[in-house]
């Protein structure tokens, strides 16, 4: 598809994120007044709310947007989603003679807080980058043993925390834990050391289920995609992961993108997962290309420095799509819900220069990376801000997921009780 002209000028760039082919749905506020749903086009956000509460969108035979999250919408289901892309694009488009209505609920980016898009019901970490898994398994576990004996016949997760997703902006800080580092006898309380990032897309589940669902069926049930970062204290992990798997070291914070990417917006960026290089069951087989073809990087920016970009990798890499993830996931009767989110798992490509994590970048502490600034890193340090971009790239525009950033802060004070 070519790109969609708005008469909205910002929208029309080929380096804005946010031309009239994508309109992904956001939260704004504008000072003390209340969050409410809009979308981005060009750098403006177009009130949703506004418009909904005006009467000049109707959607359903009742309000969806009187409140300050899209899990309302999603509820409606994929004919309400295309006929809400349908309602907005005709407000939006070049030539369209609701111009001079649309006008009056157009506002800056510039002015606008953004906050969390929906509703997280639940959230679900998977680990479906190969490159990653081979990465991290031989430092955890050497060469021989990299990639677990059912890595590749199914896509491996753990149920992950709600509470910890938060927006794109948030301070995050850093965790204390549990530790015992490589030939300490005892363990020891305090601030993680090795503090790192995950670079991810997210999935938002828009359609519930409590039945087994196939992976065409559950594509369509994804309302759309996120940037996630998905912090992870390596230290506090390397002590407490077996034999359950993650816990703490992944509760501290999941930073998201603030804008949902609607899947109907990637349909053009479809492409296949990598070659299977053992067959998967027949529940798991996809029946079309179900990943997608979108560009990603990481920036990593010492505070008061420059941002250096340390990793440029894509979500094609995935070993698994969320299709796939999502099926896998119905099938003991795990019932999902509007508003679930599932995390890729870390996109790290072959390369070193495509690795999606600072302990794959730096290999453990033993390789650190140097910044343009000529400062070394290994993990992250306090004051660092990191910032995941993404978009996929259309002829002459771009798809784009908006900045997802994190500024880290430094660890509590240790309470007396702890020391
Ligand atoms: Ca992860």
């Amino acid at each position: 598809m070519p790109l969609l002209k708005s008469w909205v000028d910002s929208a029309n760039t080929a380096t804005t994120d946010f031309p009239l082919n994508n309109l992904p749905c956001g939260v704004f506020s504008i000072g003390d007044a209340d969050a409410r749903c809009g979308i981005a086009i060009g750098d403006m956000v177009l009130d949703i709310t506004g418009l909904e509460e005006e009467g000049l969108l109707t959607l359903a035979d009742h309000a969806v947007f009187d409140v300050p999250f899209w899990n309302e919408l999603m509820e409606l289901g994929p004919d309400a989603w295309a006929d809400f892309r349908a309602q907005v694009t005709e407000f939006l488009r070049a030539g369209s003679p609701k111009q001079a209505l649309a006008e009056d609920y157009l506002v800056a980016q510039a002015e606008v807080t953004l906050h969390l898009p929906f509703l997280v019901s639940e959230y679900t970490d998977f680990y479906s980058g190969k490159e990653h898994a081979v990465n991290v398994g031989t430092m955890f576990r050497g060469a021989e043993n990299a990639l677990p004996p059912n890595w590749l016949h199914l896509p491996i997760g753990y149920n992950g925390r709600a509470s910890s997703v938060v927006v794109s902006g948030t301070d995050v800080r850093r965790p204390l834990g549990q530790l015992k580092p490589p030939g300490a006898d005892v363990p020891y309380f305090g601030p993680s050391k090795r503090f790192d990032l995950e670079l991810e897309m997210g999935a938002v589940v828009g359609r519930a289920s409590s039945d087994m669902v196939s992976v065409a069926d559950a594509d369509e049930m994804i309302f759309g995609y996120v940037l996630l970062n998905d912090w992870s204290a390596r230290d506090i992990q390397a002590w407490e992961y077996q034999p359950l798997g993650p816990f703490q070291a992944k509760a501290t914070a999941t930073t998201i993108s603030p804008w949902i990417v609607m899947a109907a917006a990637l349909q053009d960026f479809r492409t296949a997962t990598p070659p299977r290089e053992v067959p998967l069951l027949p529940y798991l087989r996809e029946p079309g290309p179900l990943s997608y073809d979108i560009s990603l990087e990481v920036g990593l920016a010492p505070e008061g420095k420059p941002e250096t970009v340390i990793s440029r990798t894509n979500y094609a890499q995935m070993y698994y799509s969320a299709a796939q993830q999502l099926c896998h996931h119905t099938t003991s009767g795990c019932p999902m819900n509007v508003g679930d989110l599932l995390g890729s798992g870390t996109i790290s490509g072959p390369t070193k220069d495509s690795r999606g994590s600072l302990l794959e970048l730096s290999w453990g502490g033993k390789e650190p990376i140097t910044l343009d600034s000529g400062e070394a890193r290994s993990f992250l340090e306090d004051g660092d801000t990191l910032t995941l971009r993404g978009h996929a790239q259309g002829d002459g525009y771009r798809i784009g997921f908006g900045a997802c950033t994190g500024r880290v802060m430094p660890a509590l004070e240790l309470p007396d009780w702890a020391k």
